[in-house]
């Protein structure tokens, strides 16, 4: 029919994939499977560009029912011939421009008609929160100052709504300089046009808008409700989308605002868990304890061991779901551990020994030293240590130790006969 030789029957259905439609379905199906999936992945949106580019491309295919048939029967390839080798195709966002009719299915004023603009740049602030305001959730006020398009002159800058086109450089920004080097030599140049500052238009006084002085861009404070849902994360993003500074021909950009979690002095987060610290008494590790401990939302929890039960010097335990509210299932909670450290007295007295020993398990027999052992022995003493310090000594003397040696390497062997000859 289309004069390619023998059908070649493809399984090519990459474009029906791409839509996520099927070989046989209708053009209404199509149409309606582009809409979807050409406004979920508009770049305008954040979608991929180029995953919109082969929504686009697929449409325009399968959307004709000429190229379709040829799609269909011979492949892409077939396509790309019959499109003049290029497999080019038209410009997705015009395609996706004339779908709608020429307007923007976003309702963003119409400012985005379809062409490639620029995206403005993202505004992104640090926001800081407490550990309170990430447990209860909260909202914070934030007010802004940005720029915006001048109302009046709709951001063209000037009262009769033209933009005039530069004369110096004919709206390029750029100008071209020749300079003669020599009988033969010159020299091009290419620099911003200084009648225009390199923008391409020129604003006459007298057409100046008076709002923004041709500036096109006018202040404007805003106010931005910041809503910290129970649960979220130090790091999370909270992105307040085209709220960003506005310019002329530019997709405005967002601001986004990152979480930084205060440290909070009694208990520490691990994800959806809690931690915090407690001591006890060594009678109360024994012989049991209760103690009252003030949540994150100020309610009064009452902690209490199991009768008989003994803690153990750096151990936890764990009380569930009075961790962290989860992240959008704010009903489900992490744990709380609390993790015990024992004072131990400082010293007893062979009178409050004697007491203890009547009461605790006995000492074990093994550790009885024989008379006669006692006089093979020799005696120590034991002295208090700060582990921690001894540590960073030993490290701090071993990093010399490799500094000397690297410096021995580094000198070579000369040095070192020479040191063994003093
Ligand atoms: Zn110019
Ligand atoms: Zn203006």
């Amino acid at each position: 029919m289309f004069g390619r030789g023998p059908r070649r029957n493809t399984n090519d259905t990459k474009y029906y994939d791409v839509l996520g439609v099927q070989k046989s379905s209708s053009q209404e199906d199509i149409k309606k499977a582009y809409r979807k999936a050409a406004i979920k992945n508009h770049p305008d949106k954040g979608g991929d560009p180029e995953k919109f580019k082969e929504i686009s491309h697929a449409y325009e295919v399968l959307s004709d029912p000429e190229k379709r048939e040829i799609y269909d029967e011979y492949g892409e390839d077939a396509l790309k011939e019959g499109m003049g080798g290029g497999g080019g195709g038209h410009d997705p966002f015009d395609i996706f421009s004339s779908f709608f009719g020429g307007g923007s299915p976003f309702g963003g004023g119409g400012s985005s008609r379809g062409r490639r603009q620029r995206r403005g740049e993202d505004v992104v602030h640090p926001l800081k929160v407490s550990l309170e305001d990430l447990y209860n959730g909260t909202s914070k006020k934030l007010s802004l100052s940005r720029n915006v398009l001048c109302l009046k002159c709709k951001g063209k800058g000037s009262k009769s709504g033209a933009s005039p086109t530069c004369s110096g450089c004919q709206g390029s920004g750029m100008k071209v300089s020749i300079r003669q080097l020599g009988p033969s030599m010159i020299q091009q140049m290419q620099h911003a046009c200084n009648e225009c500052n390199g923008t391409g238009e020129t604003i006459s006084d007298r057409d100046r808008c008076p709002q923004c002085k041709g500036e096109k861009l006018v202040q404007a404070k805003k106010v931005l409700e910041v809503n910290v849902e129970k649960g979220m994360q130090n790091g999370q993003k909270i992105t307040f989308r085209g709220e960003a500074d506005e310019a002329p021909d530019t997709v405005t950009g967002d601001i986004v605002f990152v979480l930084q979690m205060k440290e909070h002095p009694k208990f520490k987060r691990k994800g959806d868990d809690l931690f915090v610290e407690h001591t006890l008494s060594l009678t109360e590790a024994l012989c049991g304890f209760q103690f009252v401990l003030t949540h994150l939302d100020n309610r009064q929890l009452l902690v209490k061991s199991q009768p008989g039960e003994v803690v153990k010097p750096d151990s936890f335990k764990a009380i569930n779901d009075e961790g962290m509210p989860m992240y959008q299932r704010p009903f489900m909670r992490g744990k709380l551990y609390v993790h015990f450290t024992v004072d131990f007295p400082v010293s007893l007295d062979p009178e409050q020994c004697k007491a203890l020993e009547t009461v605790l398990p006995s000492k074990s027999a093994t550790k009885k030293v024989s008379d006669t052992e006692m006089d093979e022995c020799e005696e120590t003493t034991l002295h208090d240590v700060n582990m921690e310090e001894e540590m960073r000594r030993k490290q701090q003397q071993q990093a010399q130790e490799a500094y000397d040696e690297d410096d021995e390497d580094m000198h070579g062997g000369a040095q070192r006969v020479q040191c063994a000859q003093q």
